[in-house]
């Protein structure tokens, strides 16, 4: 066998785990909106089909400038990415040189140790407190020179817990001036708590506060992959260097469009949804199980040594959750039926 040299700190990457997809089952492991796309987005995905033998715009100019109006913000402080997952990269690669420190709460989004690798930086991981928030504090302590990129989800991945605006706001008052914090509100829409700050608020008046959304979650366009950050110009600029070219295909641009002209719909299909989530948390709660508060479309289930047995159970009962092995299960929030099959199955695994 020859031997190809590839990196060798590649091996000790950490694998992100995609949600299964199990024929005949419920799929609740990837926190995707149920249903499908509406007919207007649908129509004018078709409609951009015709033209796909075209380059999409490589710097989706017309989803900038419509986001710049819609959030308030300039074009150059908006950038848009292939999946906020792949603008997770971007901000890695534009701010940090190799050993830089990426810190982050854990467990949170498990791309971020992914993309911190990649990037040839260090990641930090900053454990949640015993009720499973964010430990700003704690956060702000773990900052060293080499920190360049602090992450917090908001809410967080996978326990649903939100950072409020007071604390929030303490935390970004110490953080020195030249680390970049990055909120990753890729659940924002599903926030129902007015204390649970807009990133935006700080963004617009912070440099060194970035703003990641995603239109994979409340818009229901995970398939097609596109997400959007804002952040102060230099920063904006430096990411957009980094960008994969045309990586932002022409059908998710367009899809993303026809989603904001059907933003008031869509929005209304995230209320249901939270209203899903109220029922489905006080149902686990009155089963007995231990579930943190949610703001997000998902509940957590911090089951730590049970957690393999209750994926399996649910399996069984044809529901796919996704385990993090020894802490929880992350279950999202469906539809009423799917959610009651999940129920049904989380009251059989005490039974
Ligand atoms: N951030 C968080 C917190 C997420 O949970 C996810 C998706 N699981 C993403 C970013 C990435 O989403 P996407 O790449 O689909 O925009």
């Amino acid at each position: 066998m020859s031997a190809i040299p590839t990196r060798a700190d590649l091996a000790a990457l950490p694998a992100y785990v995609p949600g299964r997809t199990v024929p005949g089952a419920v799929k609740l492991a990837s926190n995707e909106v149920p249903g499908g796309p509406l007919p207007s987005v649908a129509d004018a995905i078709a409609r951009a089909s015709r033209e796909i033998n075209r380059y999409p715009d490589m710097g989706a100019w017309a989803l900038v400038d419509r986001l710049s109006r819609e959030l308030d913000v300039p074009t150059s402080q908006v950038a848009v990415g292939c999946g906020s997952v792949s603008l997770c990269q971007q901000f890695v690669q534009a701010l940090c040189a190799p050993g830089d420190e990426v810190l982050f709460a854990w467990r949170s989004f498990e791309a971020y140790p992914i993309v911190t690798q990649v990037g040839n930086a260090t990641p930090v991981r900053v454990p949640l407190t015993p009720s499973h928030t964010h430990d700003l504090d704690a956060m702000l302590a773990a900052i060293t020179p080499k920190t360049r990129l602090v992450f917090v989800c908001n809410p967080n991945n996978p326990t649903g817990t939100a950072v409020r605006r007071a604390e929030l706001t303490r935390f970004l008052d110490n953080v020195p001036s030249d680390v970049v914090v990055v909120l990753d509100e890729a659940y924002r829409e599903f926030v129902t708590d007015a204390d649970v700050p807009d990133g935006l608020e700080f963004a617009r008046t912070r440099p060194n506060v970035a703003v990641l959304r995603t239109f994979s979650k409340a818009y229901g366009l995970a398939g097609l992959r596109v997400g959007y950050a804002v952040a102060a110009d230099e920063v904006i600029e430096a990411v957009r260097k980094v960008y994969v070219a045309f990586s932002v295909n022409a059908l998710a641009q367009t899809a993303a469009l026809a989603s904001l002209d059907a933003k008031d719909e869509l929005l209304a299909r995230c209320a249901d949804i939270v209203a899903e989530r109220t029922r489905v948390h006080e149902t686990l709660r009155d089963l007995g199980y231990e579930v943190p508060e949610t703001l997000a479309n998902f509940v957590w289930l911090p089951l730590g040594e049970r957690t393999t047995a209750f994926a399996e159970h649910s399996l069984e009962h044809k529901v796919v959750v996704r385990p993090f092995a020894g802490e929880g299960v992350r279950v999202t929030i469906g539809t009423r039926e799917e959610n009651d099959t999940f129920l049904e199955a989380a009251r059989a695994f005490l039974a």
